[in-house]
């Protein structure tokens, strides 16, 4: 037994020298990357070939602090581990990243600092909203896309989605899925995911329909645009408002039912 735990130890400490080294190089391009970003910050005032006619004197504001997220957008990873994800998000031509990213058993990676720009959203859209990269924090969970989500995962879920809302203010309204900002083009999270478990917290809305009675004109369509669904394709932006808030329906038609979650809905997100 003694012999085991020793032997269990030994390669404990290889896998973890292994896949430090993995990263180091890396790691290695990230903080060299920060540190040309912050170059660019601390060179002012700057020029431009805009033809502007800058005073001749520079003064700068001593009022500020730097841009924060507004948004969360969630994610199913669609691979097959947590340490594939780190890899795919480690490796440069892949283009893409999250700031967080949840394996089943709950551990968090903090990829890229909060203020910084994550590539995870692509071409997408939310109300008038056209470039979720620059306002939102990308979370990823280790998850196929055809199984449920880990108790562990969620909880995980739950306690940074807290601690991201009280430190950028973001309003209840703004924790949504990827699905809901490029419909027709992503489906995750996908009809796993809880997102009646998260409004209960706060973290987006969900609906009660008891005793609702919908007008005899009320436009459903008109609806999932004002809760900030691009509708320019009615078809793909119902399939993710039915993946988001009626997961058990995987038709594109717009029931009874739905107008009443609808109609409900528009006054949370109005
Ligand atoms: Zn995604």
């Amino acid at each position: 037994m003694k012999y085991f735990l020793y032997l269990a130890s030994f390669c404990f400490v290889i896998i973890s020298a292994c896949s430090h080294k993995v990263y180091k190089t890396t790691n290695r391009s990230y903080k060299k990357q920060v540190k040309n970003y912050a170059k660019i910050l601390r060179e002012y005032p700057v020029t431009d070939s805009a033809g502007l006619q800058y005073a001749d004197n520079w003064v700068g504001t001593t009022n500020f602090s730097m841009r924060r997220p507004n948004f969360v957008v969630i994610h199913h990873t669609a691979q097959d581990s947590c340490e594939q994800t780190l890899r795919t998000f480690t490796l440069p031509r892949t283009a893409v990243s999250a700031h967080y990213v949840i394996c089943e058993d709950g551990t968090v990676h903090h990829m890229l600092n909060d203020l910084l720009r994550a590539h995870h959203a692509g071409l997408s859209k939310w109300g008038n909203a056209t470039d979720l990269n620059s306002m939102s924090i990308g979370i990823e969970i280790d998850n196929s896309g055809s199984e449920p989500f880990t108790e562990p995962q969620m909880n995980s879920l739950l306690q940074l989605l807290d601690r991201l809302k009280k430190a950028y203010n973001i309003p209840q309204a703004n924790f949504i899925g990827h699905a809901d900002v490029a419909p027709g083009r992503k489906v995750d999270p996908s009809r796993y995911f809880s997102w009646q478990a998260l409004a209960d917290k706060g973290f987006g809305f969900w609906y009660d329909t008891t005793n609702v009675e919908v007008p005899l004109d009320f436009n459903p369509l008109q609806a999932l645009r004002i809760v900030g669904y691009n509708v320019n394709n009615p078809e793909i932006a119902i399939q993710s408002y039915k993946i988001h808030f009626v997961p058990q329906d995987t038709t594109n038609v717009i029931t009874d039912a739905d107008k009443k979650i609808l109609f409900d809905l528009l006054k949370k997100y109005q």
